[in-house]
């Protein structure tokens, strides 16, 4: 049964997209055999992994819709991943999903099918907490959430926070919170850790290891089609393999994640 992981913050540009695409790269590194899904009607994580979403027939929108099997709609991508694709098709799946008995499991459904065919999913949620990303905390075993090391950074962690309880009382109570990971974090600055320890305190969220430093690589890696993985070596790269050996060890030993001890200076 795969380890399905839910990458979810309902802010845009905090790295959720880039976070799915290397972190699976990074565990295909590793030898697992991993199915990205993309949730968001943008299609960002389609396009970034080298497919042109306007030119897809099918996508999860299909799927969640119960029109077509997952298996026709998967894709392989490059590195080995393979993806489960979206069009901006799935934009009208939120207002056809709430009309609809069970909707927030339609992803969890779907994924059923396949699971036994992978050992981990991860789930790249859009930037909202509407029904696609119920659905994709429904789905999940663990939720993990990219946190831009920025003032006002926390603004809305508490909106989410409460939804992922809320979905733990109601749609999945096995949800396991695994913690904020620090993106674009610029280690010079003291500033970056601050954000971290504000946030840390004011949430007791844990703050995974180890930070995803900034780096150019990733805006050149995603406009080629490629994650930051397949490149020359970087220290985005780098980063991420680290994050997947701790998250991996956490999946299969049971341990805990490790974290950062973050404090203000
Ligand atoms: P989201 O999915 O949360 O909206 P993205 O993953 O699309 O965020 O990232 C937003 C932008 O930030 C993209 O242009 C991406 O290339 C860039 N980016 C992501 N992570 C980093 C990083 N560690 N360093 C520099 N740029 C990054
Ligand atoms: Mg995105």
């Amino acid at each position: 049964m795969a380890t399905v992981l839910a990458v979810a913050n309902q802010k845009g540009g905090v790295a959720k997209t880039t976070t799915v695409a290397s972190l699976g790269a990074a565990l295909v590194g590793l030898g697992q055999r991993v199915l990205v899904v993309d949730l968001d009607p943008q299609g960002c994580l389609t396009f970034s992994l080298g497919h042109n979403p306007d030119r897809l027939e099918r996508s999860v929108h299909d799927v969640l819709m119960g029109d077509v099997d997952i298996a026709d709609v998967l894709i392989e991508t490059g590195e080995g991943l393979v993806l489960l694709p979206a069009t901006i098709d799935l934009a009208g799946a939120e207002a056809l999903l709430l009309m609809r008995p069970g909707r927030e499991y339609a992803l969890k459904r779907a994924l059923a099918v396949v699971e036994d065919e992978y050992d981990i999913v991860i789930v790249d949620c859009p930037p909202s907490l509407g029904v696609l990303t119920l659905n994709g905390l429904t789905a999940a075993r663990s939720v993990l959430v990219p946190l831009q090391c920025e003032t006002l950074a926390h603004r809305g962690v508490g909106q989410l926070l409460r939804t992922v309880d809320e979905v733990k009382q109601i749609t999945n109570p096995d949800l396991e919170m695994l913690g904020a990971l620090p993106t674009l974090y610029d280690a010079r600055t003291t500033h970056s850790r601050d954000v971290l320890a504000d946030v840390s305190d004011r949430y007791d969220l844990p703050v995974l290891a180890p930070p995803i430093p900034r780096t150019v690589r990733f805006a050149e890696a995603s406009a080629s089609g490629a994650t930051v993985l397949s490149g020359r070596k970087n220290k985005g790269a780098q980063a991420y393999r680290e994050l997947a050996e701790n998250l991996l060890a956490c999946w299969t030993d049971g341990a805990a994640p490790v974290t950062l001890a973050v404090q203000a200076e």
